[in-house]
């Protein structure tokens, strides 16, 4: 059994691998060529399907493999939920995760907002020959009006999880890997590939 994933991001691949290492996971650029998938969908969990069952169409002669894909997103409840759905294109199509961030503590600023709530969700679809499953994971704190630390990636200068008073861009990688949302759903996604597998 070979999981793909439907991403061509190397580092969510590296996670995954990493993560679900008792499995053999590729990316699906090994097998296909790279191809545009339009995220249309309003949620993150549809997202993920969309992306999963277009590579999975793809492959689907192959009844020895299962397609990952993963969604995810940083939401700001004071700010009516946004990025949500758009975090990876909130400052446009091609903005680096460096335009995004300081994008979001802008949106911060421009309303006086220091400190407010916010969150991760990771929503992960699996693609296989008995149908379409997802799990969600999440990840709650708070969002600050500046960028700490250069660890992580995307939103995590300014993301202090609660219980903590430091940012993830501040907390060590393994840290992060403890409790963050994608690893919240890849542990559902494990149980659920177990489950497939036999
Ligand atoms: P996706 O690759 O389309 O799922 O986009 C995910 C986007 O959400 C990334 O580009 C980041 O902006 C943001 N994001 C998701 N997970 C994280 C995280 O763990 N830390 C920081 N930003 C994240």
């Amino acid at each position: 059994m070979k999981i793909v994933v439907a991403s061509s991001n190397k580092g969510k691949i590296k996670e995954i691998q990493d993560y679900l290492n008792e499995f053999e996971v590729i990316a699906y650029t090994d097998l296909l060529e790279k191809t545009n998938i339009e995220e249309n969908a309003d949620t993150f969990k549809e997202n993920a399907i969309i992306k999963a069952n277009e590579i999975y169409k793809k492959l689907k002669d192959r009844d020895d493999i299962i397609v990952l894909s993963d969604d995810s997103g940083i939401s700001v409840p004071a700010l009516g939920n946004i990025p949500g759905i758009y975090s990876a294109r909130f400052a446009g199509e091609n903005a680096s995760d460096k335009d995004n961030l300081d994008k979001l503590i802008k949106e911060l600023k421009d309303r006086g907002i220091k400190k407010t709530k916010a969150f991760y969700t990771c929503a992960i679809a699996l693609a296989t020959k008995e149908g379409t499953f997802t799990v969600h994971g999440w990840l709650y704190g708070e969002v600050i009006d500046e960028a700490r630390g250069d660890n992580g990636f995307g939103y995590d200068p300014m993301f202090i999880p609660y219980g903590y008073d430091k940012t993830v861009g501040e907390l060590p990688k393994e840290e992060k890997e403890k409790f963050s949302h994608r690893t919240k759903a890849l542990k559902l996604a494990k149980i659920l590939l177990k489950t497939i597998k036999g």
